[in-house]
């Protein structure tokens, strides 16, 4: 039995997850509009060879060295001939001496009425405008026959049809992509402009926290938010720059900070980011004066404190690792994107049939762990936001808006794959 005393207990209300009275939860979409307002690239330049730029943002427009193709070439292994020579029903031509091979061009001009045997990529020998693919042609060695008519032009590559000398190939603030490498290549850049990786801190703060693979005590947990953070940031294409774990101790967790912000562009803590007695971090950037405490209307993650340490912005995450990711991905993302030179990117969502049914309601946008079977968003049992094994399960996110929605299998929803942002 409790010891009796004269204090009453609270009564609880109806809705213990409602929103607080009298204080209003900022959207989402006014939070991102806010940071995408307030961002600006904040990384130097460098020139890097094509082997080191994948996934590097371009720093500034590039422009082909040269055309691609820069001559005329053969897209078929075939023959080259005049196709003014060329008549209707069955004909022959005599095959010149020599060829024109890919790298190893045909030196002389094919005289009228000739043909020449060229492969595929080798360069147009003068006179020749269309080549007739070898499987059409019957030879002996010393002539082929075929049946006309050919097209004019047939079977063969234009120089600078695919890009011209001098054209912008690739974009200012585009993440380079394989495919840019081979573009950039094709055209004469053997090396690009980027940004200087945006360089992120990130720092796990709470007693209760041991290093994962050491022994813990019973009543630790394993930190589990720094290597997933970490690893995001470096799938995102920034550095990662590890900083360790702090205790719940505003002294400590100074210290961490003033090292955070030699050391980063951007720091990312996670814990503490509420006004509880332990809440360390949101005390810390309160006390600095340039903290703003978002209450977000999003659901998993709340409280986000958002301030600046040392000239450099912090993102005061959520502890719990579910509420760590999604708001990483919701606001961080786009904030290292703006700050490292990509601009304000926005991932594409599905718009696909939903496998399950929800009553929504209305206040604040969700987002729920989920993946795509058979075309329709699956999402994860449990919306418990201590459940890092969703956040494994899933393979995206699937985003609830703000208002009230009752959804039931088949009802369109916005699905985002985890690719969508870079992961
Ligand atoms: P806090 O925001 O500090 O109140 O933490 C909220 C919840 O997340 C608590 O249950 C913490 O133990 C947990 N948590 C905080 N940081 C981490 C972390 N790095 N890894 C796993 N769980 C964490
Ligand atoms: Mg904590």
């Amino acid at each position: 039995m409790s010891k009796q005393s004269n204090l009453v207990p609270p009564p609880l209300k109806n809705d213990c997850f409602s929103l607080p009275e009298g204080t209003r939860w900022t959207p989402v979409a006014e939070a991102l509009a806010l940071l995408k307002s307030r961002l600006r690239p904040s990384v130097g330049c460098e020139t890097v060879p094509l082997v080191d730029a994948l996934g590097r943002i371009l720093a500034a427009d590039v422009y082909a060295e040269r055309s691609n193709p820069p001559l005329p070439n053969s897209a078929v292994d075939g023959y080259g001939l005049r196709h003014a020579d060329v008549v209707d029903g069955p004909q022959s031509f005599p095959l010149v001496e020599g060829r024109s091979a890919a790298g190893a061009p045909f030196a002389g001009t094919l005289p009228e009425g000739g043909a020449v045997r060229i492969l595929t990529g080798a360069t147009i020998p003068a006179a020749v405008d269309t080549v007739i693919l070898q499987e059409d042609v019957t030879t002996d060695g010393n002539a082929i026959a075929f049946h006309g008519p050919l097209k004019k032009g047939a079977n063969t590559r234009q120089a600078g049809e695919d890009v011209l000398s001098g054209d912008v190939i690739l974009n200012q603030a585009r993440r380079v992509t394989p495919a840019d490498l081979g573009l950039a290549a094709a055209t004469g850049v053997g090396e690009l402009p980027v940004f200087k990786r945006l360089r992120v801190a990130v720092v796990s703060t709470g007693d209760e926290l041991a290093e994962p693979g050491t022994a813990a005590r019973v009543d630790q947990i394993f930190d589990a938010n720094r290597p997933m953070l970490l690893a995001m940031i470096m799938q995102f294409g920034f550095e990662p720059v590890d900083m360790g774990r702090a205790p719940d101790d505003r002294e400590a967790l100074k210290g961490f900070l003033d090292e955070a912000a030699n050391r980063s562009d951007m720091i990312l803590t996670s814990g503490g980011a509420s006004a509880g007695d332990e809440d360390h971090m949101s005390a810390l950037l309160n006390e600095t004066g340039s903290m703003t405490l978002w209450r977000l209307a999003i659901k998993p993650g709340r409280p986000l404190a958002l301030g600046m340490w040392e000239n450099t912005p912090v993102f005061g995450l959520p502890g719990n690792p579910v509420a760590a990711k999604v708001c990483t991905l919701i606001f961080a993302k786009p904030a290292m994107d703006a700050m490292g030179g990509a601009g304000w990117c926005e991932p594409v969502a599905l718009r696909v049939p939903a496998a399950f049914s929800k009553s929504k309601k209305a206040g604040r946008r969700e987002y729920l762990r989920a993946r795509l079977r058979d075309g329709r968003a699956e999402v994860f049992q449990s919306e418990g936001s201590g459940r890092i094994s969703g956040l494994s399960w899933a393979e995206g996110l699937v985003e609830l808006p703000d208002e009230a929605l009752d959804i039931h299998e088949g009802t369109d929803v916005m699905f985002y794959p985890y690719s969508s942002f870079g992961l």
